[in-house]
């Protein structure tokens, strides 16, 4: 059998892994021995899987493997922010279908006071155009496997296993590279992988996928998942975010609430987190402020405001703090919960797309933003 036809074993959730052990008429405890050594011990080699026969380690090699995205740039902040570029590359499935023009995502990890959260990418660029954004500069390649998806937290967790801080992995945000939902089925399969004890075994609630509000799929993930929600506002009413998420011309606020009001009604414990990315003069000021609040105020809502990263050409500036806290201050006079944000990791570009971006700016894209759009207002 050649290299190309393994099973890469990435791919499988637990049912999956359960029937490829039964489609070769070993016993389903199998695949909660290899589960084990695959997601809790981040082992990719069949021989160090020593409960196992050697008899079935020679079918597995011959048949499976177990192959997450190459490590080919790691890097620490001052602050302790690691942040890895994975080339996709290896990947045999995906590079039969696309060229290999330098496919790269990158995955960020932020440890805090108890606890450390993972930032996932979806896909290699992004097809959405939001205009605040660096991955949409960098135009969209293609949507990642399932291989691909869980493989970023095996290579992050091994990496933390190697340090014996493996239980500082406690939540997973699907903020890397690429909007999850219009990679959907893969993106959900990961994410219950990561929820599941036969997989990551992480807490519902510390899993989120973020979207830009592609409402067709988050009706979908009602019944798919009970991983967290995270919604990218970024703006009060639709004539703005027209301007700053596009897929709000597809679908609007009203349809957009519509869809977060039924995510919170299908659960006891679902709430929506948007996020609100703070750019200067665009839509900072008091008025936009409490548009937002009076939005939000009857929901079961959680406003993250995100300070704006900068990268080049892209024509905005950062609020102020001070801006940031009047912001939150007229929010929380609605009752909604308002959550300022730090900067993390910014002394590696620890955020949205930007080392990758830096590496390949392989679209013509990038000559549309050449000039800032939104120069006038920021120079004010
Ligand atoms: N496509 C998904 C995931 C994107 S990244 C989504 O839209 O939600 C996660 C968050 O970072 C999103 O809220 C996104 O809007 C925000 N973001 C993108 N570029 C940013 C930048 N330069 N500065 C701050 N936040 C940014």
């Amino acid at each position: 059998m050649s290299d190309t036809a393994k099973i890469n074993l990435l791919d499988l959730n637990f049912e999956q892994l359960k029937a490829f052990f039964s489609d070769r008429g070993e016993k389903a405890f199998r695949a909660t021995q290899v589960t084990k050594w695959i997601h809790h011990r981040c082992v990719d080699d069949f021989d160090e899987m020593t409960d196992l026969s050697k008899s079935l380690r020679e079918m597995l090699k011959r048949d499976a493997e177990v192959r997450a995205p190459e490590v080919v740039l790691e890097q620490k902040s001052a602050d302790g922010t690691r942040k890895w570029v994975l080339d996709l590359d290896n990947q045999a499935t995906a590079s039969r279908t696309t060229p290999a023009i330098g496919n790269k995502v990158e995955m960020v990890f932020i440890p805090e006071d108890g606890r450390g959260t993972l930032c996932v990418s979806s896909q290699v660029g992004c097809s959405l155009d939001c205009s605040f954004c660096s991955t949409a500069r960098q135009g969209f390649s293609r949507n990642l496997s399932v291989a691909e998806i869980i493989g970023q937290v095996w290579q992050a967790k091994r990496t933390l296993l190697e340090l014996g801080e493996d239980e500082r992995l406690t939540n997973v945000v699907m903020m890397g590279m690429g909007e999850p939902l219009m990679n959907y089925r893969p993106v959900i399969q990961a994410v219950n992988t990561m929820m599941d004890d036969m997989g990551y075994g992480l807490s519902k609630r510390k899993v989120t996928i973020s979207t830009s509000g592609m409402v067709p799929a988050m009706e979908r993930m009602i019944e798919d998942t009970q991983c967290a929600l995270a919604v990218s506002l970024h703006a009060p009413n639709d004539s703005l975010r027209d301007e700053l998420v596009p897929i709000n011309k597809k679908h609007p606020l009203n349809e957009l609430m519509g869809v977060c009001d039924r995510w919170v009604e299908a659960g006891p414990k679902r709430n929506v987190t948007y996020e609100y990315v703070m750019l200067e003069g665009v839509n900072d000021n008091r008025e936009q402020a409490h548009e937002l609040g009076k939005l939000l105020k009857a929901r079961e809502a959680k406003v993250n405001l995100i300070p704006f990263n900068p990268f080049p050409n892209s024509g905005y500036k950062r609020s102020s703090e001070a801006r940031i806290k009047e912001f939150k201050r007229i929010l929380n006079s609605y009752g909604v919960f308002t959550f300022p944000r730090k900067t993390r990791g910014d002394d590696i570009d620890a955020a949205c797309g930007q080392l990758v971006g830096k590496v390949q700016d392989r679209s013509r894209r990038h000559l549309k933003f050449a000039q800032p759009r939104f120069g006038e207002r920021n120079s004010k």
